[in-house]
């Protein structure tokens, strides 16, 4: 039988590490499909219950040279910290004695002290700061992998044999350094995604029966009533039983404007209480809400290889087996058929080896790409993988639909038209009880408005949705009908002082509703819903950075979305569309334009989202349906977030081209330097640890404020 388990690698220092970690665990007996992530640290295997276990597996990690933990056992943070600790230390002090046996080796040359000294230093500085990495190498060669910690063994070896004892000594702690700051500055780039969630505190008070009471957020029950002070973070997400507050929700849906909540209005887990007293109804335990589901989110997405990244790597696979290659003809070639000197060619293809280390290459763009996804994910925007981000950036025209995406989505009645001697009250009851069962926002306001009028929907049967077009039920015998007028044909309105309203109120840009009983028309009513007031600026943002083109989308009438599309300064409007229809644009303006994202209210635009290179679901505030279906999320109902995220993923694409490139120039510089018996080991290693903290750090920008 067949197992799926999941663990958790907690001491990955480096992209090439996890390479051959993962072909170790594979040629493990009973072991299939694993797949380890470097970003994350995660390691998915189907193991066979009858050759292997976990446990086993996790006693094989530990031999080929890492810590691993349970995912699914709980309490792993505990034992994630526990288990890096003790290693983390070792290591630690092994490099110090290294960096100091080095410097001490250093100073006995400067002053020319006796050569037996300065062997006992080096080998001393050998051996400590390579400990971990023979170690490794020990294993990769088991493995029969060329890794990195191989190739820097060989050639720290190499330089021995040759006698460069102090050469051995720095190149090696040179490279425990490197591999030390990078660890380090990775892990700084994972503890970011973290702090997702750290604002959260651990406890909060809880209302019980013997008043008020401190329980760790775990212990949260759907149901539960909490207190939150001024001041204080949300934990989960929740619902204003008691209070009102101006809100912060920058945390989750990155908006930093405070939003005025009071009972009823729903609280996200990561928005902060700024300045009321609120008891609020815990609405999803801690580990189901919003944020909480946001950094898993994230978490998946940094596994998730871009396009990018897979070339990389797979360019990183046949780089190093060709650079060794390579170090063997530099070696081979002058001593074999130019009585070149054995010690100089030696000595320069050892700097070959360590030249074909790809570490700064492979790094290079999953560490810029974990931070995007941080960096986007703080400001409210879920991008849901690396593949996303580039194709954002690539993005020649936004698709946008109308209603609850440019718009408010909150429509409301201004205006009733009765015909056939009904009065308007009579129009609004036998609306709204056509709509009573309608899920519709138009639906919604109708019902609403009845309600403000005092007015009592009739009972109404057979109820039947036409999306996109209208709805239709039974009233005392007879069929009424409510929709667009593409539903009922234009021509059908052959009443004139109908048709010229009906043109008014479409030209102001309202929506327009007919109701007609059997076949004859009977009554209109109009509905306004306000455009967002920041829908302009994002249209013009988009405009600026060089999008082809901004479309709307819509099924209401062509003249009310040309008035809105004028208000918005949308260039682009088409109407009247079926759902479907929606789906067959999205494909004719990617067949025009390249790649195209649609943005939509996510639920009802469902197809359109799907057939869109990339399909971004607006206003989610944390439905999990939305947030699934998408391929980005804006948690927020801001569109500006729209060029925004365009924006965030260029930028974080530009960082991601210029450390491929800039660690490949590097590679290459250092190639012909070697060739000319211009670089040493040292240098070699130097400029491949700068290279790689230099991409890093680049990468890092992207946190930035
Ligand atoms: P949008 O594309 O703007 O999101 P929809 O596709 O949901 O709009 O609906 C298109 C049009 O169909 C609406 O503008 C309205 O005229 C009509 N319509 C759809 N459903 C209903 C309904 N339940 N009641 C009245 N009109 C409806
Ligand atoms: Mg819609």
């Amino acid at each position: 039988m067949n197992r799926e388990i999941e663990l958790k690698i907690v001491d990955l220092d480096c992209p090439d590490c996890a390479a051959s970690l993962e072909k170790g665990i594979s040629r493990l007996k009973g072991v299939k499909n694993c797949s380890l992530e470097f970003a994350t640290g995660k390691i998915n295997l189907s193991i066979d219950n009858q050759i292997i276990d976990r446990e086993k597996v996790i006693k094989e990690i530990s031999r080929l040279g890492h810590v691993a933990v349970d995912k699914s056992a709980g309490g792993h943070e505990v034992s994630e910290t526990k288990g890096r600790g003790s290693l983390a230390r070792l290591k630690d002090i092994l490099l110090m004695v290294a960096v100091t046996a080095m410097l001490i080796e250093i100073a006995l040359s400067v002053f020319d002290q006796p050569g037996y000294l300065q062997i006992i230093f080096s080998v001393t500085a050998i051996l400590t700061g390579g400990l971990f990495i023979f170690r490794s190498a020990f294993y990769a060669l088991k493995n029969l992998t060329a890794d990195m910690n191989l190739l820097m063994s060989l050639a720290v070896i190499g330089a021995v044999i040759i006698g460069e004892w102090s050469e051995a000594a720095v190149t090696i702690v040179l490279f425990s350094i490197a591999n030390y700051l990078e660890g380090r500055s990775v892990r700084k780039a994972h503890r970011a995604f973290k702090s997702l969630t750290e604002q959260i505190p651990h406890e909060i008070e809880m209302e019980t029966a013997d008043g008020p009471q401190r329980v760790r957020l775990e212990d949260l029950k759907q149901g539960d009533i909490i207190l939150l002070k001024p001041g204080m973070t949300c934990p989960t997400d929740c619902e204003i039983a008691e209070g009102t507050a101006y809100i912060n929700q920058a945390a989750v849906t990155g908006e930093s404007m405070p939003v005025s909540k009071t009972e009823g209005d729903k609280l996200l887990g990561g928005s902060i209480n700024t300045d009321g007293f609120l008891k609020a109804r815990v609405l999803k335990p801690f580990s189901d809400s919003t944020l909480t589901r946001i950094m898993h989110m994230v978490e998946e997405a940094a596994s998730r290889k871009s396009r990018l990244a897979s070339i990389v790597d797979r360019f990183a696979k046949v780089y190093t087996p060709i650079v060794v290659g390579i170090a063997i003809l530099v070696f081979a070639i002058p001593v074999l058929f130019f009585h070149g000197a054995f010690e100089t060619w030696f000595y320069r293809a050892l700097v070959f080896l360590v030249i074909s280390c790809p570490c700064a290459l492979v790094i290079s763009t999953p560490v810029a790409v974990i931070c995007g996804l941080t960096r986007s994910a703080r400001g409210g925007i879920l991008i849901k993988g690396g593949v996303f981000l580039e194709k954002l950036a690539n993005v020649r025209a936004v698709l946008f639909d109308k209603t609850g995406t440019l718009t408010e989505g909150r429509f409301g009645v201004v205006h009733v038209v009765s015909l056939d001697g009904h009065s308007s009250d009579n129009i609004i009851a036998l609306a709204a009880s056509v709509e009573q069962f309608s899920e519709h926002p138009i639906a919604g306001a109708i019902l609403e408005h009845a309600r403000s009028m005092k007015i009592k929907p009739f009972e109404s049967r057979d109820f039947r949705a036409f999306p996109g077009e209208g709805a239709r039920a039974q009233i005392e015998g007879s069929q009424y009908t409510i929709g667009s007028h593409r539903f009922f044909h234009d021509s059908d309105i052959t009443d004139v002082e109908l048709h010229k309203k009906v043109t008014d109120f479409e030209d102001k840009g309202y929506s327009l509703v007919l109701l007609a009983r059997d076949d004859r028309l009977i009554g209109a009513i109009a509905l306004a819903d306000m455009a967002k007031s920041e829908s302009a600026e994002a249209i013009a943002e988009l405009y600026q950075s060089g999008i082809s083109e901004s479309v709307m989308l819509t099924g209401d009438n062509a003249r009310t979305a040309e008035s809105i599309a004028e208000q918005l300064g949308i260039r682009h409007v088409e109407s009247q569309l079926l759902p479907e229809e929606k789906s067959k644009l999205v494909q004719k303006y990617r067949e025009k334009y390249g790649l195209v994202a649609m943005v939509g209210d996510g639920i009802n635009d469902a197809p359109a989202l799907a057939l869109a290179d990339v399909g971004i679901a607006m206003g989610t505030g944390g439905s999990d349906l939305a947030i699934e279906a998408a391929d980005v999320a804006i948690i927020g109902d801001n569109p500006k977030m729209v060029p925004k995220s365009i924006k965030l993923s260029r930028r974080t694409l530009g960082i991601i081209k210029f450390n491929i490139v800039f660690s490949l120039l590097v590679k290459f510089i250092f190639m012909i330097l070697a060739g000319l018996g211009l670089a040493t080991l040292w240098m070699a290693v130097f400029a491949d640890m700068g290279t790689s903290l230099l991409v890093i750090a680049n990468s890092l920008r992207l946190l930035q404020k």
